[in-house]
């Protein structure tokens, strides 16, 4: 079969990030970034967001040569959305040290014409509003995903309950999931969670990998061990971007399948960490991807 088109919306930016042995500014980052260039290893993307005059057009070449549809990339006058954070010595954890919306703020989102039928969406970590708003505009995608993040939590509770009964895969991190569930046990958050409308929770645990949850199925998938991780950033965004490349490619959205999604993503997540912003996905091809898809499966072989 011929991979399904996707359509993803969330943040593009430039990132300034420190890490226990490194400092870089100005990285391209940002969900939606991190998520096109995985998931366009599997499947054609299309893309939803803004940018101000000052993203780089070498930047937006390289989403154009790895096939990446730009038509909805809005490049509004002002600068481009900054995030800036610092990692702890355990990189699991970091602090949000600044974080100026720029052209982000009065940013709502518009999908061509051509994105409206689109099969698949990820909703990356926005306002649940304008995720909403970017599913009302889809005729009929045969798979919905999303992300989410504790500010919304807080702040956009109702919009982010009515969001989820649409959804049919959320990919979160492990707080996130406590916070939304109020139980501070994974087994339980995800039950919760799952009868608030998704089929499938996904938990992300960083260093320790990401555990699956359905009505009849459990599911855990290790990170890939590495000597050295050079930039956590974007790891949950790429993660995302290998598994709904990967399910883009399947006929059905199966608990196998999303099982070997899960292991794609983690591939993507663990080779995007080896560098900063994703320019360890500029110099890499589906060989790689083979490759340390199959150390996966050595890895976890028993
Ligand atoms: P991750 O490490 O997968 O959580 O993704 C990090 C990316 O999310 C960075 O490149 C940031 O630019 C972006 N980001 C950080 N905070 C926000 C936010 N509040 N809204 C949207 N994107 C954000």
């Amino acid at each position: 079969m011929s991979a399904s088109r996707i359509v993803v919306v969330g943040s593009l930016a430039f990132d300034n990030i420190e890490t226990p042995r490194a400092k870089v500014d100005l990285a391209v980052g940002g969900a939606a970034s991190y998520f096109a260039v995985a998931a366009s290893f599997f499947a054609p993307v299309a893309v939803v967001g803004v940018v101000g005059r000052d993203f780089p057009q070498a930047e937006l070449d390289f989403f154009k040569a790895r096939g990446i549809d730009l038509e909805g990339l809005e490049i509004a006058d002002g600068q481009t959305f900054r995030w800036t954070g610092r990692y702890h010595e355990n990189m699991n954890l970091r602090d949000t040290l600044d974080l100026q919306l720029n052209v982000f703020a009065n940013f709502s989102p518009k999908l061509p014409a051509a994105y409206r039928t689109a099969d698949i969406c990820f909703l990356a970590n926005i306002d649940p509003a304008l995720q909403l708003k970017v599913l009302s505009e889809l005729e009929r995608p045969r798979l919905v995903a999303a992300d989410t993040m504790n500010h919304w939590i807080e702040n956009a509770h109702d919009n982010l309950v009515k969001l989820l009964k649409r959804v049919e895969i959320l990919v979160i991190n492990d707080q996130e999931a406590f916070q939304l569930s109020g139980s501070d046990n994974i087994i339980r958050a995800s039950r919760r969670i799952l009868e608030m409308g998704p089929r499938h929770v996904i938990i992300k645990r960083g260093e320790y990998g990401a555990i699956h949850f359905s009505a009849d199925s459990v599911f855990a998938v290790p990170a890939y061990p590495l000597e050295e991780v050079v930039d956590p950033t974007g790891a949950g965004d790429t993660f995302a971007g290998g598994l709904i490349g990967y399910l883009a490619k399947q006929p059905e959205v199966t608990t196998a399948a999303v099982r070997k999604g899960m292991v794609y993503g983690s591939v993507m997540a663990s080779m995007v960490v080896e560098d900063f912003s994703f320019d360890r996905l500029r110099k890499i091809d589906e060989s790689d991807i083979e490759k340390r898809y199959n150390q996966f499966v050595a890895l976890t072989q028993f």
